[in-house]
């Protein structure tokens, strides 16, 4: 725990009014929640488990560290199989149809826990809970569900907590949006070593097919100093890479008072002392700056992978999309990325069978996909998204067509990963250590400066730690490696 955190909660007088200044507001509903969970489980005669069960994105994965580092401060203890907790809490994803699917599915199967369990609590947020037609759902046809809240006010995680130990009902707490950004709450960490870091939140791209800035709200960066503090504690704690995060962040510091560019804030985040990895994303092609690959190209510390997702290869489907850039312009943008950085790894993002996307319109992404030769990409089948430009277009693709067009896609996408990833073998690089390896426990995992997965024989005591490997064999999209001494 947080020792200037467990200081400040530690003077607060629950006796006096709620302070109205965050983040000691809600430092007062943490020490209140103690109270709560302290009761039950003396109760039960033993310590109350929480389950923190993420969907999405790296966006996503960091909220909910922030969720369990409040859990664990009112006194939870980290469970990770949902059906032996006592708190469970969904942090949902709503960017394509079949995520919000899973989640009724996964409330179905924890209700019939509850029944036998009735003071388990379960709790969503996230974008999904952004959209009113799934709350009204939820307040008709889930009951048993206690707490609602969505994007902006993840914050106030606590205090709604609190709100609903006082007062037994389903309590809902949606802002349609905000311009505020919290700091210094607490946060755990799924990994020691590495972690991900918010830069800004939300976006204002409206790319017509994407539900993100309905349910994220308008862009808005993070004070350069509070990024920096953040980042000088994570590494006195041990952390060597960080990931920096935002819908956009090539669009940086616009709206900060003292605007910056994200070429300048990675020269600051460079500096740190001790810190060994910097990775970003995401990167949109229309606001990657020449600026930006200058800085890429002479950092140390910046990794050599660079996720630009182009969604789609046919210029007329980029318009339609809303995306502000021509396939000849995403092309040349590579190619200077290329000239600057010759061993850059390049992953994307690709959408298939948007509204109107003709045989011809997908030829152009497979010549994109050939041509620019992405170390991975991930492929999704377009999802029609209420509310959205896209949703509204006529000549929705079949969906017997878009599969087809998919299952060509991944083919091609997995051929020439393999090729590239091959290049690397016989070399010696650098590995983070990240993990033992889940099917072999002679062997840990770590990940190249390229992103690149790479097992070798080592021990627990490597984790964490920085090693040069040999790349003896590659296997598809990963390496079997071998240390050197
Ligand atoms: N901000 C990032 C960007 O601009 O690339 C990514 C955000 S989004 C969470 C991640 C990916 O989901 C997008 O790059 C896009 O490929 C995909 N996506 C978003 N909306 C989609 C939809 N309606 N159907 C299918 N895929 C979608
Ligand atoms: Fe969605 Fe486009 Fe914003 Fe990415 S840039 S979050 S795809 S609207």
């Amino acid at each position: 725990m947080n020792k200037e955190i467990e200081r400040l909660i530690d003077e607060i007088d629950l006796l006096q009014a709620a302070p109205a200044e965050e983040p000691m507001r809600q430092y007062y509903f943490i020490k209140k929640c103690r109270q709560y969970v302290k009761e039950i489980s003396e109760k039960l005669g033993r310590p109350l488990r929480a389950a923190t069960v993420t969907f999405g994105c790296q966006m996503n994965a960091r909220d909910s560290e922030k969720l369990t580092g409040i859990l664990e401060e009112i006194g939870y203890v980290e469970e990770s199989v949902e059906e032996k907790a006592d708190f469970v809490i969904y942090n949902t994803c709503t960017v394509r149809e079949n995520a919000n699917q899973r989640v009724y599915g996964r409330l179905g199967q924890l209700n019939r826990v509850k029944r036998k369990n009735p003071h388990m609590l379960i709790g969503l947020c996230g974008c999904m809970m952004q959209e009113p037609h799934v709350v009204e759902k939820l307040k008709k046809s889930y009951r048993f569900v206690d707490l609602i809240f969505g994007t902006h006010n993840i914050y106030k995680f606590a205090e709604i907590l609190a709100t609903r130990f006082e007062s037994e009902r389903m309590v809902i707490d949606i802002w349609k949006d905000t311009d505020k950004i919290v700091e210094d709450l607490p946060s755990e960490r799924k990994y020691s070593f590495k972690s991900g870091v918010n830069i800004m939140f939300g976006c204002n791209n409206f790319c017509s097919y994407c539900i993100v800035p309905y349910v994220r709200g308008r862009e808005r960066s993070r004070n350069p100093r509070d990024i920096i503090r953040e980042i000088e504690t994570l590494v006195a704690d041990g952390v060597k890479e960080v990931m920096l995060l935002g819908q956009n962040v090539n669009s940086y510091g616009k709206t900060l008072e003292e605007p910056m560019s994200f070429a300048e804030l990675l020269r600051e985040v460079e500096k740190i002392e001790g810190l060994e990895r910097i990775r970003f994303m995401t990167s949109h092609p229309k606001d990657l700056s020449d600026e930006l690959i200058e800085v890429m190209k002479t950092s140390r510390k910046i990794c050599r992978h660079l996720h630009l997702p182009v969604q789609s290869g046919s210029t007329d489907i980029l318009k339609k999309m809303n995306r502000r850039y021509t396939k000849e312009q995403y092309l040349s943008l590579v190619d200077r990325i290329k000239t600057a950085m010759p061993d850059i790894s390049l992953t994307t993002d690709i959408i298939v069978g948007f509204p109107g996307e003709t045989e011809a319109d997908f030829q152009e992404t497979l010549d994109v996909v050939q041509k620019v030769r992405y170390d991975s990409a991930f492929t999704f089948i377009y999802s029609k998204r209420t509310g959205t430009p896209a949703a509204a277009m006529e000549n929705q693709v079949p969906q017997e067509v878009v599969k087809d067009r998919f299952d060509r896609l991944l083919k091609e996408v997995q051929k020439i990963a393999a090729e590239e990833c091959s290049k690397h073998e016989g070399t010696t690089q650098t590995v983070l250590v990240e993990q033992m390896n889940e099917q072999d426990d002679t062997l840990v995992t770590g990940r190249l400066s390229n992103n690149l997965l790479v097992h070798f024989p080592g021990t627990k005591e490597m984790i964490g730690q920085l090693v040069d490997v040999k790349l003896i064999s590659c296997k598809g999209f990963y390496y079997i490696g071998e240390a050197v001494k």
